[in-house]
């Protein structure tokens, strides 16, 4: 990036893959531009929805082999159209404590039954689940999880997540938005990763603005799921639709994944390198086998004068802090791109030990 005339090097965006400034991304963009203008027009049910979008959801739905996928013009109206759209203020939802604040809205605001399970640990819902099933509650059950929680970078216990939900006759859905494009042997997300059918999660949710570069989102599941959501879900219904210029770019997002696969390659070369130069280094290395590889440095002040220092020296890489994250565990989350060069990688952990060291 470059920031007030300065070269940076940034470690902090979601670009995982480098697609947001691909040429044929940008070329794809322009030629959408000049094929049906600028902005949409008006929402998906007016007549924002063009062809662009129509093969786009066609191409996702393929790709992740659901029957039919339905776009949205962000992640965040996705997981509340969503929610608001099966739940029912009898039901109960369940969502994992770390989710992501569009899911934790997206539940609050539905006015259903809201729960909190403790992060990853799918004992505590069960235990949460059978307490209702015992108070003789005989309504819908919505369980909501990250696939990879995006603030510290693990990965959902999904195997063991989906049959309890199959057991409990519970929905699961799970939000892909740092899956999606990065994880599997062909980054189609957390249940290529677990090798997992796609019956393990009826409701699949992922963005487009991150490794796939370029902005929106879609929900992957059963024609009936689709059908609902079109006719309920009022984000969907009541916004402009995403520019069908940023649909065509997303289908040649799928196509670069599907026919270049340096990128996924690279991207997975920079995670194993970053973890080898942080244990060379000394530094206690994270379990996250993501893109996300977060610092944890504790307290506010220091995280933030540590990402002060790291940015003069050249690097961006942002704290995140309460209430982003639990209260103690402010953090420098790093993420990797298949842009960045080893150089990269290398001279970030120079420059990180000294700080590390200078501000104990
Ligand atoms: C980024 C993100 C979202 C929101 O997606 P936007 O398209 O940016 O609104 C939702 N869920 C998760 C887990 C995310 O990381």
């Amino acid at each position: 990036m470059t920031i007030d005339d300065k070269n940076i090097i940034s470690f902090c965006s979601n670009d995982y893959l480098g697609f947001a400034s691909h040429p044929k991304l940008k070329q794809a963009a322009i030629a959408g531009i000049k094929r049906y203008g600028v902005g949409s027009g008006s929402a998906h049910l007016v007549n924002g929805h063009t062809a662009a979008h129509h093969q786009l959801e066609e191409a996702l739905a393929e790709f992740t082999g659901y029957p039919r996928a339905l776009l949205f013009s962000t992640g965040y109206m996705a997981n509340m159209g969503l929610c608001q759209a099966l739940l029912e203020k009898t039901d109960s939802v369940y969502e994992d404590r770390l989710n992501h604040a569009s899911l934790i809205d997206g539940g609050l605001l539905s006015g259903a039954r809201f729960q909190r399970y403790l992060h990853n640990d799918i004992n505590n819902l069960e235990l949460k689940l059978s307490k209702a099933q015992s108070d003789g509650q005989q309504t819908q059950k919505l369980v909501l999880s990250d696939g990879v929680f995006s603030m510290d970078g693990d990965i959902v216990r999904l195997p063991a997540l989906s049959s309890l939900c199959k057991k409990t006759q519970s929905w699961l859905m799970i939000d892909d938005a740092h899956g999606f494009g990065t994880l599997g042997k062909t980054g189609k997300g957390t249940l290529q990763h677990y090798s997992l059918p796609n019956d393990a999660v009826p409701v699949y949710m992922a963005t487009l603005g991150k490794a796939m570069g370029t902005a929106g989102a879609f929900i992957a599941g059963s024609d009936e799921l689709i059908e609902t959501l079109i006719q309920q879900a009022r984000t969907y219904i009541y916004t402009t639709a995403m520019p069908a210029a940023i649909a065509e770019a997303t289908l040649c997002s799928l196509s670069l994944l599907q026919n270049e696969t340096e990128h996924l390659q690279n991207l997975n070369n920079n995670i194993a390198y970053f973890k080898s130069c942080k244990q060379q280094a000394g530094l206690t290395i994270e379990e996250s086998q993501t893109a996300i590889q977060p610092l944890l440095i504790g307290d506010d002040k220091k995280a933030i004068s540590i990402s002060q220092q790291l940015f003069d020296q050249g690097f961006l890489v942002t704290a995140i802090r309460p209430p982003t994250v639990p209260e103690g565990t402010a953090r420098l989350r790093i993420t990797l791109s298949a842009n960045h060069l080893k150089e990269h990688i290398e001279q970030l952990i120079e420059t990180l030990l000294p700080l590390l060291k200078n501000n104990n």
